[in-house]
């Protein structure tokens, strides 16, 4: 009988060469971008206790209620695969006791898991990088946070996006809203789907954001929360778009953006692509003042947010392909230790280097070819006495025979 062959799990992908350089492009400029914001990175556990996230992200949420991949280990604890990042990063911060110690500014990149139906830009496991703030009240901080994600985003030249922001109030005005939104849904039910009449029972507000085509159009007339704001939810509404009007990051008010995730309050946002078919959403967050008091911890108030790393890779302009600069060929046995050597050097140097494995100039030539270097330095016994190396460069096909250090020039 045929062995079966061993594949990955649906919707869980291989980072393989050409992919993983992107996301450590990607990942090198958060980096930097998060640092000038005086961000620091953090590396959070992938196992987490299951109670953890539905005490936060809340026991109706999709992700909750069926998406986690949760156990009971051997020991008898419930433990899951963390589906999203912030109920971690706010556990960590209570756990080091850190709710005296100021704001903290966090940022992380890892692997989330969501037991979702598997599409384009839609996985099961997935990369999220995320940002926490705690200890963030103002409204000019939001707007930081949010330049801070669009700088993020044109500083990897990915210019198809646009921001969309909404406020879902506070414990003052949002349990008004709900029930005026709550009667209107009331009177539309007919027109809304299976689950929206669950989400009805639940989180009414996350019908809004239901992304069945007939809900939506359902909805055209609903009452909006941004006309139902308290005065201190107003002012900071008001103050976060002064805030981007200053700094000069467009968006556009969407009353409709709610987020998935239970925890949020006030500031709602996403920056949304039309390239990602029904996967628009690239970056999200949003303020959750609530959540580290929900934890057990004092009253903090946060803002955050997470992109997912697939879809911004999906949308990053082309780059260069990983080549290497230089493919070292050898030609015969004498000279074999020597160009060893050599290769080293020009690693050293700081260039990437392939030795072609010495043996038929042929079979060497070919295999530069094929590993797309850009240079090819032969090593004969003539250069070797001379103390010299033959520099080809393949696209203008020249060829010379120099010293070390003209070729560290000449490539660089
Ligand atoms: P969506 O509406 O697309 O389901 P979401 O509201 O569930 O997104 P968040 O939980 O806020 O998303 O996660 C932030 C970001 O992480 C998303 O904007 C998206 O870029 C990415 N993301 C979320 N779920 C997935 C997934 N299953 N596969 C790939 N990326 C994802
Ligand atoms: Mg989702």
């Amino acid at each position: 009988m045929a062995k079966q062959k061993l594949q990955s799990i649906r919707g869980i992908h291989d980072g393989l060469p050409a992919q993983v350089s992107k996301w450590r492009y990607i990942e090198e400029v958060a980096r930097d971008i998060f640092s000038s914001y005086a961000f620091a990175e953090v590396r959070l556990p992938i196992l987490e206790p299951t109670a953890l996230f539905v005490r936060s992200v809340g026991e109706k949420t999709d992700i909750v209620s069926k998406e986690m991949y949760a156990f009971t280990d051997q020991g008898g604890d419930n433990i899951c695969l963390r589906p999203e990042g912030t109920a971690g990063a706010v556990r960590a911060y209570l756990q080091a006791g850190l709710t005296r110690a100021g704001a903290q500014r966090w940022f992380y990149m890892g692997p989330m898991f969501r037991r979702e139906r598997p599409q384009k830009g839609r996985l099961r496991q997935f990369q999220q990088i995320g940002a926490e703030f705690f200890g963030a009240s103002a409204a000019v901080e939001d707007a930081e946070v949010l330049a801070m994600a669009q700088r993020f985003l044109d500083t990897l030249g990915i210019e198809q996006t646009r921001l969309e922001i909404n406020s879902l109030g506070c414990t003052t005005c949002r349990p008004s809203y709900r029930e005026a939104l709550l009667t209107f849904l009331q009177r539309k039910k007919d027109a809304l789907c299976e689950t929206c009449h669950e989400r009805m029972d639940s989180n009414p507000l996350r019908v809004l954001d239901c992304k069945v085509k007939t809900c939506q159009a359902a909805l055209t007339d609903a009452p909006e929360m941004v006309n139902h704001l308290c005065e201190v939810c107003e002012t900071h509404f008001s103050g976060l778009q002064s805030g981007l009007k200053a700094l000069n990051v467009k968006y556009t008010i969407n009353p409709r953006i709610v987020r998935g995730l239970d925890y949020y309050n006030r500031t709602a946002f996403e920056f949304i692509t039309d390239q990602l078919g029904a996967q628009g959403t690239v970056l999200a967050g949003g303020r959750y003042d609530g959540l580290v008091e929900s934890l057990g911890g004092p009253a903090t108030p946060a803002i955050g947010f997470a992109a997912g790393m697939e879809r911004l890779e999906m949308l990053l302009p082309d780059r260069e392909a990983n080549q290497p600069d230089v493919a070292v060929v050898a030609l015969g046995d004498a000279v074999s230790g020597y160009a060893l050597q050599q290769a080293t050097k020009l690693r050293e140097a700081g260039l990437s280097v392939v030795h072609c494995g010495g043996g038929s100039a042929k079979r060497q030539f070919k295999m530069a070819d094929r590993e797309g270097a850009k240079f090819v330095v032969t090593i004969g016994e003539d250069e070797m006495k001379a103390g010299k190396l033959m520099l080809k460069n393949l696209s203008t096909g020249e060829q010379q025979q120099l010293t070390f250090d003209a070729i560290i020039q000449e490539i660089s």
